[in-house]
């Protein structure tokens, strides 16, 4: 009798801790079916002509510690055809176009800019940005111009994983310390210290640690 208790206790403990795991499993599968961006495995860094060596430096160094694989290119030029000589800057769209034109295999490729990049924005036919990057997709321009100099590292840091953070399909998202803040214009980056738990989610979807 005593063990036909006991065993029929083990077989309602069974069961009542798969009700308890259930919830974070289902969970986990409904945030990683969005967004994710298939096959890629690699983030190439690719530096345009003008960037400060110890800049790109140190943004290799740090991705490599948050994702498995990260590759750096030989510095290029930046492209005659996305030069826009009326404000004497280069159009951000132009360059993710030809960088995701280089993105070979599963990668991600982040071009790096020191001069400063626009794109269109409602009616503003050039608006000078950080920023810019597909969403979801395989290219994203980070230019050095508009980030505080103070602080430079640190924003750049921040500016290229917020356009990674993109090219894997994530939003923006509302929480003003995340790095997937809407800059709407201004430069936040200083405020921003982490992915929210949301978005960090998604981040870990799509391979990062
Ligand atoms: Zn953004
Ligand atoms: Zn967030």
């Amino acid at each position: 009798m005593t063990r036909k208790l006991l065993i029929w206790g083990a077989v309602l403990i069974l069961i009542a801790s798969s009700f308890l795991l259930l919830p974070n499993y289902a969970l986990k599968r409904v945030a990683c079916a969005f967004p994710r961006v298939r096959s890629v495995d690699t983030i190439v860094i690719q530096p345009f002509c003008g960037m400060p060596t110890s800049e790109v430096t140190f943004l290799y160094n740090t991705l490599q510690k948050s994702y498995d694989q990260v590759k750096l290119n030989a510095e290029i030029p930046l492209p005659a055809s996305a030069y826009y000589a009326p404000r004497n800057r280069y159009k951000a769209d132009s360059l993710i176009a030809f960088l995701a034109r280089r993105s070979v295999g599963n990668t991600i490729i982040v071009g790096l800019a020191y001069q400063d990049i626009s794109t269109s924005k409602g009616n503003i036919t050039d608006w000078g940005v950080m920023g810019l990057g597909y969403q979801p997709g395989r290219a994203s321009v980070v230019s050095l111009h508009r980030l505080h100099r103070n602080n430079l590292t640190s924003q750049l840091y921040k500016v290229v994983i917020h356009e990674l953070g993109h090219n894997f399909g994530i939003p923006h998202c509302t929480s003003t310390a995340c790095y997937m803040r809407d800059a709407e214009g201004q430069n936040h980056f200083d405020e921003e210290n982490h992915f929210c738990p949301a978005c960090m989610n998604l981040m870990k979807c799509n391979g990062w640690k």
